[in-house]
């Protein structure tokens, strides 16, 4: 035998005992978003390399060792799998003027790619909604998109998520707290790991994102942002505050809340769960007003959170949240060459009335027929033979309830089926 061909490690296949459940939660999301107002964007899993290294900044994770980066030999060019949402959403308002027609409340579903280490909730490719409101200024719309996770979560049946928020100030008070934290973490210079000395003068906030347990005390110790915050940062901050509690959110401060990109400023959330083991964050986001400039458009605010897919979806399983898989409404066995022909048209005139129809294909004996018919999880079978089709009606047998089989027209099977 030839060695098969395995799947890439960290890509993972969605099997159909599992995909009606991604199914219902697409469906979920999609609702929840239009009541809400926002609307899809589907942009290309591809982008030029620059597009990732300009938004989510040179020194972060995801940039320095987790982008699938490859060249197009046909041209020379650096091509990148996206690892995540928002630098394409913004690319695409920049380059199709969507600003133009006024502020933008968009979101999009769809894989991502980062080379990480796969464990439990974590792999190469997994999924995200995001969503992302172009051209929002105040904090009236960093709220709704809290508020409305909230809403998601109860449709989704998960509880128990905890919310935390930060902010991260302007420009002028990140550059301040920049220069305290450097001259902070250089008096700890020997406590320093390897990562954090190489992140000291490029990028110290994100010493403060260290996941090594001997960084933690020094972390816990170093300047706060929230000292240097600017006064209209403040304000931002409060008023967010206020909206949350007059909608009755539960949050805490947490004011060591670092993301993992560069263009966050002020309001910085993740709804972070105990419930999945490290992988705990099922959500993340902020605002990113200095990103559309960053990448060549008119300087527009934004705000925008992404969630991970398949956390969500274990988080739901381990709330006991039930979703039933889709079975057919009826299973067609049939027996004979004239049997066989009218079990096609009573298929059709079935589907054609709305109902979910399994027909028997691939012959067999009427035994093993219906214990096909019982494996398929439908509710009814049709039984064909010479004499349901000389009589052009059918016997229907209820697979899933004590009673008993009837000899029908195809009106009174779509009649009963639906009551
Ligand atoms: P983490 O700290 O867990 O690496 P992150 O800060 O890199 O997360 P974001 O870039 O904010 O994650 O992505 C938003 C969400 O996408 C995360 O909260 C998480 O739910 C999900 N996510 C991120 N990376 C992965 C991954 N490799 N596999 C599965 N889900 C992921
Ligand atoms: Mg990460």
């Amino acid at each position: 035998m030839v060695n098969a061909v395995k799947a890439i490690r960290g890509m993972n296949d969605i099997l159909p005992e599992e995909s009606y459940r991604w199914a219902f939660f697409e469906q979920t999301v999609q609702r929840w978003l239009s009541a809400y107002g926002y609307r899809n964007i589907r942009t290309p899993i591809v982008e030029q390399t620059d597009l990732f290294v300009r938004s989510i900044g040179e020194v972060t994770d995801i940039v320095e060792k987790e982008m699938y980066t490859f060249v197009d030999h046909l041209n020379n060019d650096s091509l990148t799998l996206r690892p995540e949402g928002t630098a394409s959403c913004v690319r695409a308002a920049i380059e199709h003027n969507l600003l133009y027609n006024g502020a933008q409340r968009l979101f999009y579903l769809g894989p991502m790619f980062r080379h990480e280490r796969p464990q439990k909730g974590r792999y190469r490719q997994f999924h995200q909604v995001g969503v992302e409101a172009l051209g929002f200024a105040g904090p009236d719309i960093d709220a709704e998109l809290i508020v409305m996770c909230a809403r998601l979560w109860s449709f989704l049946g998960i509880s128990g998520l905890r919310l935390e928020i930060s902010t991260l100030g302007n420009a002028q008070s990140r550059a301040l707290h920049r220069t305290r934290l450097i001259k902070y973490f250089e008096q700890h210079h020997a406590s320093l790991d390897e990562d954090s000395l190489r992140r000291l003068h490029t990028n110290p906030l994100r010493i403060l994102d260290s996941k090594n347990p001997q960084m933690q005390a020094l972390i816990e110790n170093a300047p706060k942002l929230i000292d240097d915050l600017d006064e209209e940062s403040g304000v931002h901050f409060e008023i967010l505050q206020r909206i949350l509690r007059d909608q009755g959110i539960d949050f805490k401060i947490n004011l060591r809340l670092v993301r993992g990109l560069d263009y966050y400023n002020r309001t910085v959330f993740e709804w972070i769960t105990d419930k999945l083991g490290a992988q705990g964050t099922v959500c993340a986001g902020g605002r990113y007003d200095g990103l559309v400039e960053q990448v060549g458009g008119k300087p527009a605010p934004a705000c925008g959170f992404a969630m991970g897919v398949e956390r969500l979806l274990a988080l739901m399983q381990e709330c006991g949240k039930i979703i039933d898989s889709p079975v057919p409404d009826v299973y067609i066995v049939h027996q004979g060459e004239q049997a066989m022909r009218y079990a096609w048209q009573c298929a059709e005139f079935l589907r054609n009335e709305g109902l979910d129809i399994v027909l028997h294909c691939g012959g067999g004996g009427f035994k093993s027929q219906m214990k096909k018919a019982d494996a398929s999880g439908a509710r009814f079978a049709i039984i064909l033979g010479d004499d349901e089709c000389n009589a052009q009606e059918v016997t229907l047998k209820p697979l899933r309830e004590a009673a008993e089989q009837k000899r029908l027209t195809l009106n009174e099977v779509t009649k009963m089926i639906r009551q």
